[in-house]
């Protein structure tokens, strides 16, 4: 990241603490946040249990289930599912092919748009901060789970858009809303798939929800097909959990009690209006497809998967303020993303995002809603990967003095 957008996602994140940390405050909050904390301990000290319970729930639900072991299963069974419409769908052009696609971070760590650059299928980024990042081209990493685009000017922003889709806008919000609108909408009618993720997952009701501010996701939702994507920690009981952890991660990543919307998919649409007959596809899709991904999260430790992904950490974190959104892994940002990609991947990776330059703070947890003890995670996975010779020379080095003289120097 270059230092102007640091210096913007600062101003940016400075004003979001300001709206969360009096939310955080109110008696509300806090109960709701205690009542979270036990779905979420539960929820993943059960994992395996919910798997299976969801497996039933989905078959009752008529939704398609599929299980990923990794990252190259998931996107298998994403490329079968959409060559399986391709085929069956008279209305879609093989040659070009659209596929709409709102916010996840799971598609981003299962590489879920190189996989369709490789096949030649294009993705519509329907979220207005992860459009403008995909129009961005280069350089266009996230830099928070709900604001994207956050380190980036109205300036910066009306370039982007007007050097990408030849126009000649202001900088001006509504003007670059409305053109990334319209130009957004214009693609999403030639798409018949719409894929997503998924803000929680209740297993005993077989049903998935999704929280978002836009209106976006009902489009996804809406096409003939939409593939949801999420991981097994996602899970919880009921629906009453997954929709108190969605009001909990809204406070504490937007500091706004609600968001917009919250959809509810528990089936494919379907009608029995004429004569009871059961036709599907009314007005949203006519199957619905989830492929839970597991991807390393079944060895991961309890406390790394207690997290509901609101991204408060890194709005206090002092590395990330400095670094940005090179402290971390992929679309998991900041001292838990990097504790997550040892089980997502493995020690050296975990290095490579930011393991050592995590100063221990404990800030992120302070400012957790569940308390995710991300430093003592940190602090553990340092031990492991000193074991496994994965150290900076200069610590070596500090080492091997205080064990032959006596100090580091
Ligand atoms: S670790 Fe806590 S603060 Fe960070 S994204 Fe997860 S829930 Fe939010």
């Amino acid at each position: 990241m270059k230092e102007e957008e640091i210096e913007s996602m600062r101003k940016i994140f400075s004003q979001l603490k300001d709206k969360i940390e009096p939310l955080s405050q109110s008696p509300a909050i806090q109960a709701l946040q205690k009542r979270v904390m036990e779905i979420r301990k539960e929820a993943i000290k059960n994992n395996s249990q919910l798997l299976e319970t969801v497996q039933n729930s989905f078959k009752e639900n008529d939704i398609d289930c599929f299980l990923a072991s990794n990252d190259i299963e998931a996107q298998k069974i994403i490329l079968d599912l959409i060559n399986e419409e391709i085929e069956s769908n008279p209305n879609i052009d093989s040659n070009d092919v659209y596929i709409c696609k709102s916010k996840s971070n799971t598609l981003r760590e299962i590489g879920f748009l190189e996989l369709m650059e490789e096949n030649n299928y294009n993705v519509i980024e329907t979220d207005l901060g992860d459009r403008i990042l995909q129009l961005k081209k280069e350089d266009n990493d996230p830099v928070h789970p709900t604001g994207p685009a956050s380190h980036l000017t109205v300036s910066d922003i009306a370039d982007i858009v007007n050097q990408s889709m030849d126009l000649n806008l202001n900088p001006v919000p509504k003007e670059i809303m409305e053109a990334v609108r319209s130009d957004v909408l214009n693609l999403m009618h030639k798409s018949y798939i719409g894929i997503s993720g998924s803000n929680s997952i209740a297993a005993e009701d077989g049903a998935i929800l999704m929280v978002h501010n836009e209106g976006n996701i009902s489009f996804v939702q809406s096409k003939k097909l939409h593939i949801i994507v999420a991981g097994i920690d996602k899970l919880v009981p009921h629906l009453e959990d997954s929709v108190s952890i969605a009001k909990l991660e809204t406070a504490y990543a937007t500091g706004k009690p609600l968001t917009s919307y919250m959809n509810i998919v528990s089936g494919p649409s379907k009608t029995a209006d004429i004569e009871k007959k059961l036709l599907k596809n009314m007005y949203g899709a006519e199957r619905v497809a989830v492929i839970l991904l597991d991807n390393g999260r079944s060895k991961a430790i309890d406390e790394c998967l207690w997290c509901i992904g609101c991204g408060n950490c890194i709005v206090s974190c002092p590395v990330y303020n400095i670094i940005g959104n090179k402290f971390g892994y992929s679309s998991y940002l900041g001292g838990r993303g990097i504790a997550l990609s040892r089980y997502l991947k493995d020690n050296e990776v975990s290095v490579d995002s930011g393991l050592y330059m995590c100063t221990l703070c404990g800030m992120c947890t302070e400012n957790c809603p569940v308390l995710t003890p991300t430093y003592e995670i940190i602090e553990n996975l340092r031990c492991d990967s000193q074991k496994e010779g994965l150290f900076r020379n200069q610590h070596k080095s500090i080492r091997d003095n205080i064990k032959n003289k006596g100090s580091p120097y």
